[in-house]
């Protein structure tokens, strides 16, 4: 068994961002606040920690366990014995405002909020203790995105199809042992994420160039630093060993503080996640978000010129959909996407903004990258 290991980060930073890092544009840019988990405890079986790790928020307090029916058939037992009397479950359904409220009306009284799940309970259990100014901790039970750790909140009957700024987690427990007992297609989800992050660190460069955005070159090199762990070793990550998990899941967690670092979603989310929310409302139950960002990484990749048969082999590898078909979607929904994802977010430039498609065009690039 490898040792545990616990990450720091520094909470709350203040910092003056010049544009040092793109000195043609000439343009100071104003201050932006980053904000950061500040520790992180990952390792087989630390599951069994949880009544410790969130002891500094709670003391005698409650505790309000947000989580789905399938994960608490599976964990329930650790958890109560970790947090003792201390918790109160609320089962969360699905990922939309209902749940926030219901979950911020158990938690009058208590000390901190943690989701206990894959997306649905982290992003319900964040949003709920954002609103009610309480800690969050995030305890992923599968590795099939980057809200884990990211600021952000993705949920149905808010005012827009897309993630919500909140606030990041206080602390995040990893549990390599239950992660890794999580089904295959999750764990190929969370690596067509983290290749997401080639596209959109790429249509980050491109808005700064354009727009004068402020682009921060650390966070960019940060949230490709974790889509290479897919690129460069996709063969041995998609054997999904006790090793490969973790490197997938620290992969995921820092694309999420890259997300805190850029005091914005920009290094983990361009073209290629507005074509997956586009997906989202025509085809709301096909596909995971991971599959569909990855998917939608491999044409925008082609779009800006990348090496989008390395993306699209990589996922392949790792036993991600690289097709429509592949997903249950129609190619017509693909090409509908494709020539409107850019209107879901008209603020947020990227190569759709650029390059506006049309139907033929879409269909152009959906055909020869294969995903049609
Ligand atoms: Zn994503």
């Amino acid at each position: 068994m490898e040792p545990r290991r616990s990450i720091d980060f520094s909470l709350l930073l203040r910092i003056e961002l010049k544009s040092s890092l793109l000195p043609s544009l000439n343009v100071v840019h104003a201050s932006h606040l980053m904000e950061l988990p500040t520790k992180v405890l990952i390792g087989e079986g630390v599951l069994s920690e949880l009544g410790e790790f969130v002891r500094e928020s709670t003391g005698r307090k409650k505790v309000v366990v947000a989580s789905g029916s399938n994960v608490q058939s599976k964990v329930r037992d650790i958890v109560d014995s970790a947090l003792g009397s201390q918790a109160a479950w609320v089962q969360v359904i699905a990922a939309d405002t209902e749940n926030v409220k219901r979950v911020m009306q158990a938690s009058m009284g208590s000390g901190c909020i943690i989701g206990v799940g894959g997306g649905k309970s982290v992003d319900v259990g964040k949003l709920a203790a954002f609103r009610r100014h309480l800690p969050f901790y995030s305890v992923p039970t599968s590795a099939s995105h980057d809200g884990i750790s990211s600021p952000f909140a993705s949920l149905k009957g808010l005012d827009r199809p897309y993630s919500v700024m909140a606030k990041p987690p206080l602390g995040i427990l990893a549990d390599i042992d239950v992660i890794a007992s999580a089904p295959r297609r999750l764990l190929s989800s969370g690596c067509g994420d983290l290749v997401s992050k080639l596209t959109a660190v790429k249509d980050w460069q491109l808005a700064a160039r354009v727009t004068g955005e402020y682009y921060g070159g650390y966070a960019a090199s940060l949230a490709l630093m974790s889509a290479n762990v897919v690129i460069d070793g996709s063969k041995k990550i998609g054997r999904f060993g006790r090793d490969s998990v973790r490197d997938l899941v620290e992969a995921l967690i820092s694309t999420g503080v890259a997300a805190g670092i850029a005091g914005s979603s920009r290094p983990c989310s361009g073209s290629e996640h507005l074509f997956s929310h586009y997906l989202d409302l025509l085809a709301p139950n096909s596909g995971l978000h991971g599959e569909k960002c990855g998917i939608g990484t491999i044409m925008m990749a082609k779009l800006h010129g990348l090496d989008w048969r390395a993306v699209r082999s990589a996922l392949v590898n790792v036993g991600a959909p690289v097709t429509a078909s592949e997903i249950g979607v129609c190619d017509e929904k693909v090409i509908e996407s494709l020539v409107r994802a850019s209107s879901i977010r008209p603020d947020r430039y990227t190569i759709l903004s650029r390059r506006r498609m049309n139907r033929r065009s879409a269909g152009e690039l959906a055909g020869s990258t294969g995903v049609v």
